[in-house]
């Protein structure tokens, strides 16, 4: 294996990182904006239009949407710059990560036509309805049930957490259509259908990210359904497995800790204390970085990614918590409103062990299928 990035990879970083310098506003930084804002919703639409015309959108696509069949290096390295960056992209790096990679899998052609171009041209928010107020972990338990009916479905049920949900143009929902794992499926539903009320949940982690969404007897067509019926679990579990190593959180978190330390070093506060604490926090996002690059490897070759993407995901989540900890404890007068870039990754940082999927279930997963130990008996 070859632990040094190449001279394409490093132009192409190069490139990404020019193209944020002109592109971001120059108060940038200051803006308290929550991810799924008012304002960072609209700007993420300017930003992602300007990133297709310039290439760097979906360069992992294929050429056929819109790509250049870049390899799965590139879009890490573009994740990790726009991640450290703040996220500018706001929720459509979902929509390039997993959305349209998995209509490119499982979608039809019309499907495929009418929702992967406004994707490409970055002028589209999807949301994502899993999670139910009875169906987060376990998410085999929910409860929005899809019936037939004349022409297609009707939709009963409620959706929660669901991110960008009030700025969103279509939901990747989930829903029952018979019992068990089997009984799921996968419905593409437009969000001003009528029937869908978005309630947005005020939080810590900012303005417009979090919602409840009902579905009140919303009738879809049959051509909204993805996949077959039933085979929600499939296309779930390869979506969520392109979402957990997809977001490069250890990147911003090695950024804020190295801000923090100047601050400290600045005001002659780094003490012998700091240096240990921080040095620990450090590794850990370098141990982050290093299991989430053995997938990216994984995925360049092609190679099924197995088990070992929970704990890239768990070793990202303690990076987090590390980093978060520190600053807490070292910088609190950053976190009162000193800093507010540290303030806002401080608030995004809380959630990362549960957004996403419970860490706690990632820790299940390397127990059972990475180190192999057996099941304590019921
Ligand atoms: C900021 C944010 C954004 C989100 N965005 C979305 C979104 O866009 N779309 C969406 O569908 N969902 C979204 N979610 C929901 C998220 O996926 C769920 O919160 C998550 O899956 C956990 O489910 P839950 O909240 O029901 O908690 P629960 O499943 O009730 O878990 C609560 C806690 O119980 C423990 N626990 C539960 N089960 C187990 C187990 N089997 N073993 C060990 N411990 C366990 C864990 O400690 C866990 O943290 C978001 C959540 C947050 C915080």
């Amino acid at each position: 294996m070859d632990f040094q990035w190449d001279a394409e990879q490093r132009a192409f970083r190069d490139t990404v990182r020019s193209f944020l310098a002109e592109n971001l506003p120059a108060d940038w930084e200051s803006l308290a904006h929550g991810p799924g804002s008012e304002s960072q919703s609209a700007f993420s639409k300017t930003f992602c239009g300007a990133l297709a015309k310039a290439g760097l959108l979906v360069p992992h696509w294929p050429k056929r949407w819109g790509g250049r069949d870049a390899d799965a290096w590139t879009s890490f390295i573009l994740a990790e710059e726009m991640w450290m960056a703040g996220e500018p992209r706001g929720g459509q790096y979902m929509n390039v990560n997993w959305i349209g990679p998995t209509l490119m899998r499982f979608g039809t052609e019309a499907q495929q036509d009418r929702y992967i171009p406004p994707i490409a041209r970055g002028e589209t928010i999807w949301c994502q309805g899993f999670s139910e107020p009875e169906a987060g972990s376990d998410l085999a338990s929910l409860r929005t049930r899809a019936e037939r009916c004349d022409g297609g479905y009707r939709l009963n049920g409620q959706k929660i957490w669901t991110s960008y949900a009030g700025h969103a143009d279509t939901c990747f929902l989930l829903a029952r259509t018979g019992i068990g794992k089997t009984g799921m499926s996968v419905f593409l539903v437009p969000m001003d259908t009528a029937g869908i009320t978005v309630r947005q949940i005020p939080s810590v982690i900012g303005e417009g990210d979090i919602h409840e969404v009902f579905f009140d007897d919303v009738f879809v067509p049959a051509d909204a359904l993805l996949g077959a019926e039933g085979q929600a679990w499939e296309i779930a579990r390869n979506a969520l497995s392109l979402e957990r190593v997809g977001i490069p959180r250890f990147a911003l978190a090695a950024r804020m800790l190295r801000r923090a330390v100047a601050a400290l070093k600045k005001a002659d506060r780094y003490g012998h204390g700091a240096v240990e604490q921080s040095a620990r926090a450090l590794a850990a996002c370098e141990a982050a970085r290093l299991y989430s690059y053995q997938i990216v490897d994984q995925r360049r070759h092609g190679t099924p990614t197995g088990p070992e993407a929970s704990a890239a995901r768990y070793a990202t989540v303690m990076a987090e918590r590390l980093v978060g900890e520190f600053v807490v404890e070292h910088c609190p007068d950053a976190l009162a409103g000193g800093d507010p870039l540290l303030l806002a990754h401080h608030q995004r940082a809380i959630v990362a062990g549960i957004a996403s999927g419970a860490a706690e279930i990632q820790l299940n997963l390397i127990a059972t299928e990475l180190l192999q130990l057996p099941r304590e008996p019921r």
